[in-house]
C-alpha cells in the first residue's frame, strides 16, 4: 500500500494520506457505545477497550460466533490509555530475544497488521527505520542486534555505513547503521477502534463509561439459571449507572491496571504495574520534513526503553522521544498528574524502592530531560547535527504498564493468572502484555484465544 518515503514531491500525497486518516478517525469519534447494558448475561465478558482487548474479542468472537461477548471499557472511548498513547510503530522484531514468545508475537503481529490494514484500508506507511551507532563502542551492540534481527527472521535487514545512512536520512550521522525497510507507521488508536468495528459487526457489544470495580461469583437465583450456574460470574460497575452483568467467563486486559483488577478476583497483586511516562518533543511543521522514516538509537541492553527516537507520524508531525520517567500516577500524562494514595501505594511497594536504587541515576537523568528540554536536543543531535532547539517544542506523552516483581525486577513477558478454586478459573487476567504489545496485537489475541480454550471449557 504506502511504500513511499516522506519527501517533498510527495506533499500533496501526504496531505491525502492525512486527510484519509482524519476523516477515519473523525468518523470513529462521532461512534458513541452504549454505558448501560441492554441484557444481562453474556457467554464471555472482556474487561479493557484497549488494543489487547480489542484484539483479542474480535479473534474470540470470529472463531465463537455462536457464543455472546461484550466489552467493557472505562473511559469513554476505546484505546484512550496506551493504545491510543504510543509511539505508532510498526516494529519489525529485531530486539527481541531469539525464541523468546515476544520476538516470534513481533514478527507475526508485524505481518498480521499489514495484512489487516491492507484488507480494511486503514492507512500507514512502511517508510523504514535505521537504528544508528553514533559511538565506536556502540559497533558491537549493532552487530548483536544485527544477528537478533536475522535470526527473528526479519526481513531485507541490511546494514549501512555513514554514506548509505546519509542516501537513506539526508541529516543524519553515524558509523555504522541496520536499515530495516519493513518497519512501519500507522495509528493505533484507529487500529483498535477497527477491530471494535468488526467485534461489533459480528454482533458484540462494547460497553464503555463502565469502569469493573468487582468480580464476584453469581448470588444463587440471580441469574440465567435459578441457581446461578449458567452465569457464575457477577460484573460490578457504577449502580447508578445500573451496570451490573452476568457471564460465564471472564478474560482481563486491563494495561495500567491490570494488577488490581487481578486482585479483585482473589489473585495476588503482584507482579505490580509501575507507570512509567515517556514525553515526546514535537518537531515543529516546517522542520517535518528533515527525516524520512524512524531513526533509533541503539539501545542501551540494561534499561527495557528502546531510546529517544525520531518518529513520522500518520499526520505528517514528527514525534522525538519518548524519555521515561516514574508517573505519579498510572494514567499520570504530566508531572502535575499526581494522585497522593497511588504514589504511596507504589512507593510502599519494595520492588518499585529496589528499582528506584539500582537505577537512580538513570531515573534522575531521565527525568532532567524531561524537564530541561535542551538535554534532550543534545541527545537527538547526535543523529541530527542540524536540529536545533527553536526546531522543537513539548509534544504529548504516553505512560507506560511496566510489569515489576517485588525484588525490583522488570518483568519483560507475558504473564497470564487465574485464582485456585472453581470462581476464580473461570476469570483469565492478562497481567503482562510487553510491548510492542500494539505490533503484536493480532498475534497476541490468538495466543490468548488459544489459552481461553485450553483453559475455559466452550
Ligand atoms: C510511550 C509508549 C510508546 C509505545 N510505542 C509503541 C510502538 O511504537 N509500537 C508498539 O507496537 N507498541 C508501542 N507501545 C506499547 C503499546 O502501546 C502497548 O503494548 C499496548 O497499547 C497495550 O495495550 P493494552 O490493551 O494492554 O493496554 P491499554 O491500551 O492501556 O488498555 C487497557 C484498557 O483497560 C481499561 N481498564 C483498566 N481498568 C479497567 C477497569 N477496572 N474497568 C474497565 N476498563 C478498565 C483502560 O481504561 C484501558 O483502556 C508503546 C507504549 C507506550 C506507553
Amino acid at each position: 500500500m504506502f511504500v513511499a518515503r516522506v519527501h517533498n514531491p510527495f506533499v500533496s500525497l501526504l496531505a491525502r494520506r492525512a486527510i484519509r486518516a482524519s476523516v477515519a478517525s473523525w468518523q470513529y469519534k462521532k461512534h458513541l457505545y452504549s454505558t448501560k447494558p441492554h441484557k444481562r448475561e453474556y457467554d464471555i465478558v472482556i474487561v479493557g477497550g484497549g488494543i489487547v482487548g480489542m484484539a483479542t474479542a474480535q479473534e474470540l468472537i470470529t472463531r465463537h460466533p455462536n457464543l455472546s461477548f461484550a466489552v467493557l471499557e472505562k473511559e469513554k472511548d476505546l484505546a484512550v490509555h496506551q493504545s491510543g498513547r504510543n509511539s505508532g510503530v510498526i516494529h519489525a522484531g529485531i530486539y527481541y530475544t531469539p525464541g523468546s514468545l515476544r520476538a516470534k508475537l513481533c514478527v507475526k503481529g508485524m505481518q498480521k497488521a499489514y495484512e489487516y490494514c491492507d484488507k480494511h484500508q486503514i492507512p500507514y506507511k512502511k517508510c523504514g527505520k535505521l537504528i544508528v551507532a553514533v559511538e565506536p563502542e556502540e559497533l558491537p551492540r549493532l552487530e548483536n542486534l544485527m544477528s537478533r534481527g536475522i535470526e527473528n527472521g526479519v526481513k531485507d535487514l541490511k546494514m549501512v555505513g555513514p554514506e548509505g545512512i546519509r542516501e537513506i536520512e539526508p541529516n543524519c550521522v553515524g558509523l555504522k547503521a541496520i536499515h530495516s525497510p519493513h518497519t512501519g507507521i500507522v495509528d493505533w488508536g484507529l487500529v483498535t477502534k477497527y477491530y471494535g468495528k468488526q467485534f461489533e459487526k459480528q454482533g458484540g457489544t462494547v460497553y464503555t463509561d463502565f469502569l469493573v470495580t468487582e468480580l464476584r461469583q453469581t448470588l444463587e437465583g440471580k441469574a440465567g439459571s435459578m441457581d446461578g450456574l449458567k452465569y457464575p460470574v457477577t460484573i460490578v460497575g457504577n449502580p447508578e449507572k445500573d451496570q451490573l452483568l452476568h457471564c460465564r467467563y471472564v478474560i482481563t486486559c486491563a494495561g495500567l491496571h491490570s494488577d488490581k483488577v487481578a486482585a479483585f478476583s482473589g489473585c495476588s497483586s503482584e507482579p505490580r504495574i509501575v507507570p512509567f511516562r515517556g514525553e515526546y518533543l514535537l518537531l515543529n511543521q516546517e522542520k517535518s520534513n528533515m527525516v524520512n522514516g524512524n531513526i533509533y538509537p541503539v539501545p542501551d541492553p540494561r534499561f527495557p526503553f528502546l531510546g529517544v527516537h525520531f518518529t513520522p507520524r500518520m499526520d505528517g508531525s514528527v514525534w522525538l522521544g519518548p524519555n521515561a520517567v516514574l508517573a505519579f500516577r498510572r494514567e499520570g500524562y504530566g508531572y502535575t498528574d499526581i494522585n497522593i494514595p497511588e504514589l504511596f501505594d507504589a512507593l510502599s511497594f519494595r520492588g518499585l524502592r529496589k528499582l528506584a536504587w539500582n537505577y537512580l541515576g538513570y531515573g534522575v537523568k531521565e527525568m532532567y530531560k524531561g524537564i530541561y528540554i535542551p538535554a534532550q536536543v543534545k541527545q537527538l543531535q547526535r543523529f541530527v547535527p542540524m536540529l536545533q532547539l527553536s526546531d522543537v517544542t513539548r509534544g504529548p506523552s504516553g505512560v507506560r504498564a511496566q510489569a515489576l516483581d517485588c525484588e525490583g525486577k522488570l518483568v519483560d513477558d507475558f504473564v497470564f493468572d487465574q485464582g485456585k478454586d472453581e470462581f476464580g478459573k473461570k476469570i483469565l487476567h492478562v497481567r503482562n502484555a510487553p510491548s510492542p504489545g500494539a505490533t503484536s496485537s493480532l498475534a497476541i489475541a490468538e495466543m490468548i484465544s488459544d489459552k481461553v480454550h485450553e483453559t475455559f471449557a466452550l
